[in-house]
């Protein structure tokens, strides 16, 4: 088969294989992308009048100049900007988010708990492990905060024993506070956070994708070219039709262990572990709970993690959820019955009432959230080191083997680009 040569090869083309492509200076690249569409996690459907992500995708941009440069190539795009509403369901009740901060929202008894176990902390602290993320969340929050929200709640996310899971696995996005926070916020409601404001496009996700593909040679970006094996040592890449493709640095966005098995290097497939998440977007013929953007469920027999309300945040009259499911990643999933479950679970929890479903959109995203253990951060920075020597640079949120936004994929993919630009 016919051998290509280019300088970058870029595997995947989402936010991070688009971002590199974007920022380097001039020099050719060649982005390969399995799928048929580009966009990775951040495409989005457009149905019967509703706009879905593959799952609600906001944004809050710390970094002035990177939101700049994304709305400069999305001229006549109309973008919202929206203060975050968010609410927790326990038990019939809604508490803002995050819950932490909000106990004394509870019914008098369970907020005495959070309360006593709060103050009282230390005393649960020395049962647990405190290296692990659910003995973080006891040693801070206590015993009743925990077991009300944040562990259930993040077990059905991450669908793995929170035990496993480092102290630090979600990084920035923990929302995090003191006993003085919190007491604080009982008498001054201060409940800002990393997103306490968003932003999002009206023709979705997709159109962050889109700036970013638009500067791009359209030639330059191979769909349905999924990327087999990777010889390090040769630097020869093939593709699935067998093509080959030679390189002098290979950018890769694909999931770490995948890239892993593609070029053959031997590690321990039980330290990249991860879950799955199944997303049913959902259309109504009518309005439902007004205001709310989002709601998380922490109760076991509601089968979501969370649910979001693209009406509210588009200023839409019919009703358009987003639902997300936490799963192994082995776990076999009827998406019919799921559905089937979730309306029913919705009207349980009272979001739909005599509503008609009129549309819906089914995905499952896998790999969603990594398993952030700190073995798999060690065998991340060895296995990384390895391949950075051979010309191999593993980048972004599944290439980089974290928990992060697009905005921080970008961030680094321009950071990879400008070492490049300048030593070239
Ligand atoms: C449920 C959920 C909600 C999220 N919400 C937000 C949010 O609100 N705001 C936010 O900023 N971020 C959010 N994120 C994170 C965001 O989705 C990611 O940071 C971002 O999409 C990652 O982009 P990426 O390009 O690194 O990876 P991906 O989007 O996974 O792209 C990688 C691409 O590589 C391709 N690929 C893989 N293997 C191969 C191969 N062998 N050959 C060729 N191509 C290959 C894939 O098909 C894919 O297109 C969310 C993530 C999830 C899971």
């Amino acid at each position: 088969m016919t051998e290509i040569h280019t300088p970058f090869l870029v595997i995947g083309a989402g936010m991070t294989g688009l971002a590199f492509a974007n920022f380097l200076d001039g020099q050719d690249y060649l982005v390969v992308e399995a799928q048929s569409e580009i966009g990775g996690w951040c495409k989005t459907v457009h149905r019967d009048g509703f706009v879905w992500d593959y799952s609600g995708h906001f944004f809050h941009f710390k970094h002035p100049d990177i939101e700049a440069y994304l709305r400069q190539r999305m001229a006549g795009e109309k973008i919202v900007t929206v203060e975050k509403n968010s609410l927790i369901y326990i038990d019939g009740c809604h508490v803002d988010f995050p819950f932490q901060k909000n106990i004394h929202q509870l019914p008098k008894e369970r907020f005495i708990d959070c309360l006593y176990d709060l103050f009282f902390r230390q005393e649960a602290a020395h049962q647990v492990d405190s290296d692990s993320f659910e003995g973080m969340l006891v040693e801070k929050f206590g015993r009743s905060i925990s077991d009300l929200f944040l562990i259930p709640y993040n077990e059905k996310l991450y669908a793995c024993d929170l035990e496993r899971l480092d102290r630090d696995a979600m990084g920035r996005f923990f929302p995090h506070a003191d006993m003085a926070a919190i007491l604080r916020n009982m008498r001054y409601p201060d409940n800002a956070s990393y997103n306490a404001t968003f932003t999002y496009p009206l023709g979705g996700a997709i159109r962050y994708v889109e700036a970013l593909a638009g500067d791009l040679d359209e030639e330059k970006i191979l769909t349905d070219a999924p990327l087999v094996s990777v010889d390090p040592t040769r630097k020869v890449a093939t593709l699935a039709d067998g093509r080959s493709i030679s390189y002098d640095h290979l950018i890769s966005s694909a999931p770490f262990d995948r890239l892993l098995d593609m070029t053959g290097i031997d590690h321990d497939r039980s330290l990249f572990t991860s879950n799955k998440v199944l997303v049913h977007n959902l259309g109504f013929d009518k309005k439902g709970p007004e205001g709310v953007h989002w709601i998380y469920f922490p109760e076991r027999d509601v089968s979501f993690y969370r649910a979001g309300f693209y009406d509210n945040i588009m200023g839409q009259d019919r009703m358009s959820l987003y639902v997300e499911i936490g799963l192994p990643t082995d776990a076999e999933v009827d998406v019919e019955a799921s559905r089937r479950r979730v309306l029913r679970d919705l009207e349980k929890v009272g979001v739909v009432e005599d509503h008609r479903l009129i549309a819906h959109h089914d995905v499952i995203l896998d790999p969603a959230y990594v398993h952030i253990t700190s073995a798999s951060r060690r065998a991340f920075d060895e296995l990384s080191a390895t391949l950075r020597c051979a010309g191999i640079y593993s980048i972004g949120r599944y290439g980089g083997w974290t928990y992060c936004s697009i905005e921080d994929n970008i961030v680094e993919a321009r950071q990879l680009a400008r070492r490049f630009n300048r030593i070239l």
